[in-house]
């Protein structure tokens, strides 16, 4: 049931657009029940990553944007931004939330300060100092004209300070993702129940995912990391949840072969990710939120990436690596530390926070919304 709080019928607008805003943001809008309003950018618009997702959450039907998912960044972060005035206009939010760094984000942040709505940024404070992501542009500018910054971790904060942000904005919450994982996890019978299905053991496989742009669409590094998996797969099951993007640019590239030895999945539902990762001897991953969520499952990762803006998450449980050879070597690495290596991760806290993130955030909004709105200096 939702906790009470005196915030009248979608006071509250949610912009997001993509899975891990979804995965993020399930928790909060729960919470705020009926004050919750959802938009949707359609920024990921497959059906696999947006629609089933979303039942599977049981997120509640959402207002939808249109003309967004699959076009250019520009267009996605103006199309939005023009059809969420209109929106504002027509319904004026008491606050707007958007979480993390994507377009969707930056464009219900620049619509929130074009209408005089006061922002709350979910996962402020974000920063992997590589200009070369888009992302890390949208995290600081939604970062700047934010009014409430939820920060999941002092080092979160320490970066908002180091950059000039006024310390009374900014609020460490813990991050969302502690309490999604919580509250999502299959118990552990219908874990078993899962993975036997699939003919997995407890330990005994590696579960990948592959999605971002400089991974997918440089064909060199595809096939530098697809040869990494597909070797590691004649030890040990890789099982790999294909991204849509992914599979897209493996067939453009000619690269469906290195496929075979792996057990290749359709993208899966948050439940069966999660239940999957849980049991998992070890995860390779570009992904953000993989990052933070194997913190709270206790397993080792390999990030396949250039950078991170999650460092927390590497002092113990993730390995950083450029796609080529140092996959393959860190995680065999991690493979042989076995059952110690694991139960050393199990018995430590995760540094994302407590599982309480999003009841603070409700907290904060409903401060937010009970105090006349001043555009920060
Ligand atoms: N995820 C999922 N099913 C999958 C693969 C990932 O539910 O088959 C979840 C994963 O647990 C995480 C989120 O999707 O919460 C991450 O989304 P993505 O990797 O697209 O974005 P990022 O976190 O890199 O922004």
């Amino acid at each position: 049931m939702p906790t009470s709080h005196p915030l009248p019928p979608r006071s509250i607008a949610i912009v997001l657009g993509t899975r891990p805003e979804l995965v993020k943001l399930t928790e909060l809008i729960r919470l705020l029940g009926p004050a919750a309003h959802v938009v949707h950018t359609g920024q990921h618009y497959d059906e696999e990553l947006s629609g089933r997702f979303l039942t599977d959450l049981g997120i509640p039907e959402p207002t939808y944007l249109t003309g967004i998912g699959g076009r250019p960044r520009a267009v996605q972060i103006s199309a939005a931004l023009a059809q969420l005035d209109a929106l504002f206009l027509a319904e004026p939010p008491l606050a707007v939330v958007v979480q993390g760094d994507t377009n969707a984000a930056l464009a219900g942040a620049l619509a929130a300060n074009a209408r005089s709505v006061p922002l709350v940024h979910v996962e402020a404070g974000l920063r992997s100092h590589d200009r070369n992501m888009p992302e890390e542009h949208n995290r600081v500018l939604i970062d700047r004209l934010a009014d409430v910054l939820c920060a999941a971790t002092p080092e979160n904060r320490d970066n908002l300070l180091a950059e000039g942000v006024a310390p009374e904005l900014v609020e460490v919450t813990g991050n969302t993702v502690v309490e999604a994982v919580h509250s999502r996890l299959p118990a552990a019978d219908e874990r078993s129940a899962h993975l036997e299905e699939l003919g997995l053991t407890p330990d005994g496989y590696v579960l990948a995912t592959v999605h971002r742009p400089e991974n997918t669409d440089d064909p060199a590094a595809l096939r530098a990391i697809l040869t990494e998996l597909a070797a590691l797969a004649a030890d040990v099951p890789v099982v790999l949840p294909l991204h849509p993007r992914t599979r897209a640019r493996v067939e453009a590239a000619g690269l469906a072969a290195l496929l075979g030895p792996l057990r290749v999945t359709r993208p899966l539902g948050y439940r069966d990710f999660l239940a999957l990762a849980r049991h998992a001897a070890l995860l390779v991953s570009d992904s953000g939120g993989v990052q933070e969520e194997v913190t709270v499952l206790g397993r080792p990762l390999v990030v396949v990436r250039n950078s991170t803006e999650r460092p927390e998450a590497m002092a113990d449980f993730a390995t950083l690596v450029a796609p080529g050879p140092a996959l393959g070597r860190a995680a065999r690495q991690v493979l042989a530390l076995g059952a110690a290596g694991r139960a050393r991760l199990a018995a430590l806290p995760s540094p994302f926070g407590d599982g309480r993130a999003s009841r603070r955030i409700v907290g904060l909004l409903t401060e937010l919304a009970a105090t006349p709105y001043a555009t920060a200096a």
